[in-house]
């Protein structure tokens, strides 16, 4: 097996220097140091004087049909990482494996234009506001079946069968395709942007804060649909939230992230239970309990001062001026680099082996 990468020309090649060993057996995706650095320009020359790095060096799994939340702050870098994915952003560095349903492995990050063309159609996005998302100009129809359309999958009475048949999918009632988005609900929207991004089959779907938007109520709705959705279709998601009650719900993996790297990878009920990063501990301290006898004990962990600017980070753990478990020392000097600490559990923290953090498990 290869792993199929562009050439300096253009063209799509193979190259048996890159073995798909190089990427993980059981991975449909994986991403390996990914970098995505703005430029911060400046002056009449506008002069590039620094950089924003959004994204600085990410290294992520994702299992066929498995649902991998990427979870941090606003300005984390975990929408940036998504972009990067489905290649609506050109990353500066780093490689984005894709197993296609061949076996072949290909690097997404170096490839351009038409080269991307069949990707787009397995990886797929979901976005937060359906509204925006949506052209308020397009009926219902044209919305959904504008992929299928584009990639001449099907025409006349079939792409309308076939629009029909998404929508009654998604549970709205085909009679509405003549209908403009302003006529939905948020929820509804958030169907049609379901149905759209399910219109060409894909096999990995982004969730970029799908369900933030919505009511509580409606929220659970779409969260069932999605979980509905991945089985029948046999779906993967990268699900990226800043809600942690939503991505315990909904995620067998977590990734959580701190201005452009990640610091903890595990599964969800152990990281939920136990977290290893002190930032992990202080996100789930503020996740909001239903039951008041463990509300009481809970004591919610309020982090000094911001987050930090990605074009000027703190040195050593970038988390450090805001870490209560900080020693002063190496935690300032020296990076923690992100390490398999137990089977499946990896973190960035010195001391990840030593520390006893709190989780919201009672
Ligand atoms: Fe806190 Fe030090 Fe761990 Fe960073 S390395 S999270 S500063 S204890």
């Amino acid at each position: 097996m290869s792993v199929k990468t562009a050439s300096t020309n253009g063209k799509l090649n193979e190259t048996a220097l890159l073995s798909a060993q190089e990427m993980r057996s059981d991975a449909l995706l994986q991403v390996q140091d990914l970098k995505m650095h703005f430029p911060i320009r400046r002056g009449f020359l506008r002069r590039i004087v620094n950089h924003v790095k959004a994204v600085d060096g990410v290294n992520l799994f994702i299992r066929p049909g498995e649902t991998l939340g990427l979870v941090g702050e606003s300005g984390c870098g975990k929408t940036t990482t998504g972009r990067c994915i489905i290649r609506a952003y050109t990353p500066t560095a780093g490689r984005i494996l894709y197993r296609r349903s061949d076996g072949s492995v290909t690097d997404l990050a170096p490839l351009n234009g038409d080269e991307l063309r069949p990707y787009h159609q397995e990886i797929r996005m979901i976005f937060q506001d359906p509204y925006s998302s949506l052209n308020p100009r397009m009926p219902v129809m044209e919305l959904v079946g504008e992929p299928m359309k584009v990639n001449n999958i099907a025409s006349g009475k079939e792409l309308e069968d076939r629009v029909a048949l998404l929508l009654r999918r998604v549970g709205l009632r085909p009679e509405y395709m003549k209908r403009y988005p302003h006529a939905f609900s948020g929820g509804e929207r958030q169907r049609i942007g379901i149905a759209r991004a399910l219109a060409l089959d894909p096999r990995l779907v982004l969730c970029d804060e799908a369900v933030s938007a919505l009511d509580v109520s409606v929220r659970a709705q779409i969260l069932n649909l999605l979980e509905d959705l991945q089985h029948e279709f046999d779906l993967t998601y990268l699900f990226i939230a800043h809600d942690l009650s939503v991505v315990e719900y909904i995620c067998d993996r977590v990734a959580v992230m701190y201005v452009g790297k990640l610091v903890e990878l595990a599964a969800t009920d152990e990281l939920y239970a136990q977290p290893l990063h002190p930032y992990t501990e202080a996100l789930l301290s503020a996740v909001p309990q239903p039951d008041p006898r463990v509300r009481e004990r809970k004591q919610r962990i309020v982090l000094e001062g911001d987050v930090p600017d990605p074009a000027n980070p703190p040195s050593g753990c970038y988390f450090h001026p805001r870490c209560q478990y900080s020693d002063g020392k190496s935690c300032v000097h020296e990076e923690p680099l992100l390490r398999e600490v137990y089977p499946n559990r990896f973190v960035a923290c010195h001391y990840a082996e030593t520390l006893t953090l709190r989780g919201v498990v009672a």
